[in-house]
């Protein structure tokens, strides 16, 4: 038998509510805000992540789906949503438009990781980009909604952490200090940590094994190496964020994976958790149009995974509204004559706006009605060779039971609920 590839799952029908329910309130969110949706493909040219994401990023170096294809092109299936977006703004010529331009989308993500609960190979992003404008009061907008997002889905009990590590311009100088701090004490860091002290320095400070962690704590903070701009637009945050009451609290130790950061990033973590399971994250990527080939052009953005709103969601008990029945009605008929009037009135009641289901099979009346029950409809009509010969029809309320004949207009006036 078939299953579907580790680290990945099926979204039943049954979870589809949690789903829809997400996906309702993050469009609602990106409406009053003003954002727009937008679609990349699913796979993109493979340099687009190796030079956005950045060659040293444990997403470029050991996560990416990618593949030649049969023409011989290197393709790599979205391991996140940013540079793809930022590829699409460049390609369409978006920077000639009112600035900033406000993206959103809903896409699905593909990254080749250890598969464990809330880490999937396969997972679904929602995100949001600024792109456009350098001024703080647009992370704080950023921010502001990544907040608003968890308050609407309901969930309680969220921590918001921020950190500013700098621009090009004045991360040599930390990252310098952070090597010399490290350095001294390299002997008793992880592999992996000896191995980034070179490459990617500030990975060190979120890894979590406990020796690196107790070493991150009394490690130089980038905060403290801000240049006076740097510095001015993280003050100037910070006071955007105070007049929303946000309640975010500053974590020196805040890095994200992936190379394109400068200045803000934050992070949504949930109570008692580690980064691993963190809801979503995002920040300032002021280079990352440039690196791909346009001008100089700030932006910000954040993004979240829906299956782990969805395990947030189970797990603090939220009851969320459940999607409609399958349908309205269930038409169960008996005999050939009755099955072939069944056919008609289906699509007949369809093209009136009632969702109808036409019982499948010939089998007892009892065993369709059973089905009609396990589908969850309200109502079915019942069709045998007498309702054909007289141009009747046989309405039941499922839940009560009772049955009314009727002609088929009076069964779609009570199906709308008109009568
Ligand atoms: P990132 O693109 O790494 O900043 O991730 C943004 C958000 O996507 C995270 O905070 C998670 O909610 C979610 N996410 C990232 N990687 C995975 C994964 N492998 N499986 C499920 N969700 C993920």
């Amino acid at each position: 038998m078939y299953q579907a590839p580790r680290g990945t799952s099926d979204i039943l029908p049954e979870e589809h509510p949690y789903w829809t329910y997400i996906e309702e309130k993050a469009s609602e969110l990106c409406r009053l805000h003003g954002y727009r949706r937008i679609e990349t493909p699913v796979f993109e040219d493979a340099r687009l992540f190796i030079r956005g994401v950045g060659e040293g990023t444990d997403i470029v170096e050991k996560e990416m789906y990618t593949f030649e294809d049969r023409g011989g092109d290197l393709m790599t299936l979205r391991p996140e949503g940013t540079a793809p977006v930022c590829r699409a703004y460049l390609e369409h010529g978006m920077h000639n438009l009112p600035q900033p331009v406000r993206l959103y989308y809903i896409a699905p993500i593909f990254r080749y990781e250890r598969p464990q609960a809330g880490r999937y190979r396969q997972h679904q992003q929602f995100g949001f980009e600024a792109i456009g404008e350098g001024d703080p009061a647009l992370d704080a907008e950023v921010i502001d909604m990544a907040w608003q997002l968890f308050a609407r889905l309901g969930l309680k009990g969220l921590y918001l952490v921020l950190n500013s590590i700098g621009c090009p311009k004045c991360r040599p100088g930390y990252l310098a200090q952070l090597r010399s701090y490290y350095g001294k004490i390299a002997a008793g860091l992880c592999p992996d940590c000896q191995a980034r002290l070179e490459r990617n320095p500030l990975r060190l400070l979120d890894c979590k094994r406990e020796a690196c962690q107790t070493a991150a704590e009394s490690a130089p903070r980038s905060v403290d190496y801000l240049c006076p701009e740097c510095h001015e637009h993280f003050q100037r945050l910070r006071v955007y964020l105070d007049l929303l009451k946000l309640p975010y609290q500053i974590n020196h130790r805040l890095v994200r994976g992936l190379d394109y950061y400068t200045r803000t990033v934050f992070e949504v973590q949930p109570e008692g958790e580690g980064a691993q399971s963190t809801l979503g994250g995002g920040g300032r990527y002021d280079g990352l149009i440039e690196e791909l080939g346009g001008r100089p052009t700030p932006a910000v953005g954040f993004a979240a995974g829906i299956e782990r709103m969805v395990l947030n969601l189970k797990r603090q008990g939220i009851s969320i509204p459940q999607g409609p029945p399958a349908a309205d009605v269930y038409l169960a008929h008996v005999g050939q004559g009755a099955k072939e009037r069944a056919v008609e009135l289906a699509s007949w009641l369809r093209g009136n706006g009632v969702g109808a289901i036409l019982s499948g099979s010939s089998r007892s009346l009892k065993a369709q009605l059973r089905q009609a029950n396990a589908l969850g409809v309200a109502h079915a009509l019942i069709l045998g060779e007498d309702e054909v010969k007289r141009g009747t029809v046989i309405l039941r309320d499922m839940a009560r039971g009772e049955q009314q004949v009727m002609t088929p207009e009076q069964a779609l006036q009570a199906l709308r609920g008109v009568v």
